[in-house]
């Protein structure tokens, strides 16, 4: 701001950070990005911004920018060209393909990428190298909110809209902590319980929104599921249900009740270690409000029985009927990436295609088959885990990953890193030598948000424009011209000259997208899928014509509680919980390279000061942090906002990879890691 120079243009794009999607003036001198500040006018943001969006873009022009490709030759990484890079990865896929079969090859897209790269990165596996294995990292964060909201109303996104909350008079917080995690959101909750509206704060920790609330259910790690039963047995026995609506709207009552029946307050009580007068408490607030509604986020999701959490939290919106009903606020899942809703709505999904349709209809097939030209295989593709695996058994022979340092994000690093190693063939296109591309064969550079033509959808089902402000550095290109470009160099013409095409041609053959092009978006502004046709705006608010499942009811889950992958036990009597931190993002590639690391500069992590004294910990000393998949040192912070027994630390940092230590453990549903139960044994360092 205090450079004399005048400014040269502003492009108005979405932040490429979290879910929330905030609309950003980037303000250009000299082609290089001045100031980025919040679109006043935008109507998730309002005018706000968070530290991440606002000021942690300088990491676009780091001097360890990656800018050509890189290609390992004598167990080197050496600069090469495209023409190299892009021959020896076509001639190597051939290669597999044809010793192995296409199914020895998976990739990894991106949930940083925009939709229109999701769809080319989808398009070019299932037509050109022939298999289904293509997952996104939703796999590890909220596939099991799209497999329970799908099975609770038949759709895979939130039931409603931010804009919603702001006619609740109680919200309830579950697993998430949108202060950090999601901060305009975090900021809208607390202007809300400002203004009035009840918060109940379902969270091991002591967030900064738990402090606001008016009962805060710190239960243990992985008791979500027998705190929603607790709850929905005392609206219940409390009357605190909508009659006509489970009459007429709604389906599985009677199973849930025989289900609910296990579930007293004293012995929720047992599991969760809430009391029974805060579970009380809760039920009556969200029993006795007009108009409740509900936020969750990864501390329901990123567990062992996932998809039972979101299904037994959905039960709540569902016994009060919020859900579907005019004015209601339904139920909002905060995604964690900037585009991770949109990647799964693209279909880089191993058994879904594009909005959603399964790969095993062969009417869906066929029609996607004709639009492309190419057979779409049958058989269902490997989750994430699952190619790690089958990397390891010598099944999957390579491993082709967009944009994700699974090296360092993925659960048990040390799995995921032999699973590199077991790989004939590893490609990544990243912004940075990231720990997955340094064990990568070839590294290509890519482009970040803000070179980037296309859109991304938040967490509210939002499709947004993604503009570029700036040009890749050097030889950087979009993943979008990486693709396309494989593809040629593998004789085939994946069809979409540019990502409007793509976009074009993923709305023919997607009902939910079938009304969204660049051209309308440009126009008309954000619109929300399903959107299925150009004379309708998209639906803010779902299933208000009745809900997507087969028989137009929402449906309650009879779910009966599991416990964790793991328990503390004398081995490892701690329990560490995952999670985020204000000023950084994910593995930190990004904001690690901006000014906002000042602030915070390590990670840390945060023990009670009762077990800090037994354990001779003080603030800042290392302790070494042991679990059965590995160990990590890092300086302690002793804090309140871990119960005495848990631990939390975030990922952010590949000096002290936290997921060093995370289980395999995954959601019996869909795969998702349980990132937030995980025994530990502390020592000082
Ligand atoms: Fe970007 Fe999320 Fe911050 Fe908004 S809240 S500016 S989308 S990081």
């Amino acid at each position: 701001l205090l450079d004399p120079r005048p400014l040269t243009g502003t492009v108005t794009t979405t932040c490429g950070y979290c879910g929330v999607g905030c609309t950003l003036d980037v303000h250009l001198r000299g082609g290089e990005v001045a100031v980025i500040t919040p679109t006043r006018s935008a109507p998730v943001n309002r005018g706000h911004a968070c530290i991440k969006g606002r000021f942690a873009h300088t990491f676009t022009r780091a001097d360890d920018r990656l800018t050509t490709p890189l290609i390992r030759r004598d167990g080197q990484l050496q600069e090469t060209s495209w023409d190299d890079a892009l021959g020896f990865v076509a001639d190597q896929l051939t290669a597999i393909r044809a010793q192995h079969g296409p199914d020895a090859i998976g990739m990894i897209s991106s949930a940083r990428a925009t939709n229109e790269e999701n769809y080319l990165a989808q398009k070019f596996v299932r037509t050109v190298i022939g298999t289904n294995t293509i997952d996104n990292c939703s796999r590890l964060c909220h596939a099991p909110s799209a497999a329970g909201l799908t099975a609770s109303f038949g759709l895979a996104g939130g039931t409603n809209c931010l804009d919603d909350l702001d006619r609740t008079d109680c919200v309830l917080l579950a697993g998430a902590n949108p202060t950090e995690a999601h901060p305009v959101v975090g900021a809208r909750i607390k202007q809300l319980v400002l203004g009035g509206a009840g918060l109940i704060v379902i969270d091991p920790r002591e967030t900064e929104l738990a402090a606001l609330a008016d009962v805060h259910l710190r239960l243990r790690p992985g008791t979500n599921v027998a705190a929603f039963n607790g709850l929905a047995r005392l609206l219940l026995d409390h009357g605190h249900i909508a009659t006509d609506f489970l009459t007429e709207r709604a389906a599985g009552l009677d199973e849930l009740t025989a289900v609910l029946h296990d579930y007293a307050p004293e012995r929720v009580s047992e599991i969760t270690g809430l009391t029974t007068a805060d579970l009380t408490q809760a039920a009556e607030l969200y029993g006795q409000a007009t108009n409740p509604a509900i936020v969750y986020g990864l501390g329901v999701t990123e567990h062992a029985h996932g998809t039972d959490g979101v299904r037994t939290l959905a039960n709540l919106a569902i016994l009060r009927g919020t859900v579907g009903t005019p004015g209601c606020c339904g139920i909002l899942p905060l995604r964690g990436q900037n585009n991770v809703q949109g990647a799964s709505d693209m279909g880089a999904l191993p058994d879904l295609l594009p909005g959603y349709q399964p790969i095993t209809d062969p009417r869906v097939r066929e029609r996607f088959a004709r639009v492309w030209g190419s057979p779409v295989p049958e058989r269902p593709g490997l989750r994430i885990p699952q190619m790690f695996d089958a990397a390891v058994a010598g099944e999957l022979r390579a491993l082709y990953v967009i944009g994700e340092d699974i090296a360092q994000s993925d659960p048990c690093t040390s799995h995921v890193e032999h699973a590199l190693r077991c790989c004939d063939l590893v490609v990544c296109h990243d912004l940075f030598l990231s720990r997955t591309a340094e064990l990568a064969d070839v590294v290509l550079p890519a482009a970040n948000f803000l070179e980037k033509d296309g859109t991304f959808v938040n967490f509210d089902r939002r499709v947004q424009r993604v503009r570029p402000a700036l040009d890749p550095p050097g030889a950087a290109k979009t993943d979008f011209d990486i693709l396309r470009h494989l593809a040629h160099a593998l004789g085939n013409d994946l069809g979409c000259a540019g990502p409007a095409t793509a976009m074009d041609e993923c709305a023919a053959l997607t009902p939910t997208f079938g009304g969204i092009s660049h051209a309308r978006l440009d126009h008309e502004g954000p619109l929300h899928w399903p959107c299925p046709d150009t004379d309708r705006p998209g639906q803010p608010v779902l299933h208000l014509d009745g809900f997507a499942t087969p028989d137009g009811r929402a449906h309650l889950a009879a779910c009966p509680y599991l416990p964790p992958g793991e328990q503390a036990d004398a081995e490892f009597p701690f329990l560490l919980v995952t999670g985020r931190r204000l000023v950084h993002y994910n593995t930190g590639s990004m904001t690690r390279r901006t000014p906002d690391t000042e602030l915070l500069p390590a990670e840390t992590l945060d023990v009670h000061p009762a077990d800090a004294a037994l354990l001779g910990l003080t603030d800042t000393a290392p302790v070494e942090v042991t679990s059965r998949w590995g160990s990590v040192t890092m300086p302690t912070r002793t804090t309140r906002e871990v119960s005495q027994g848990q631990v939390f630390a975030a990922f952010h940092f590949a000096t002290t990879p936290t997921n060093a230590l995370t289980s395999p453990h995954t959601d019996s549903a869909t795969g998702c890691p349980e990132y937030k139960v995980t025994a530990v044994a502390l020592r000082p360092g």
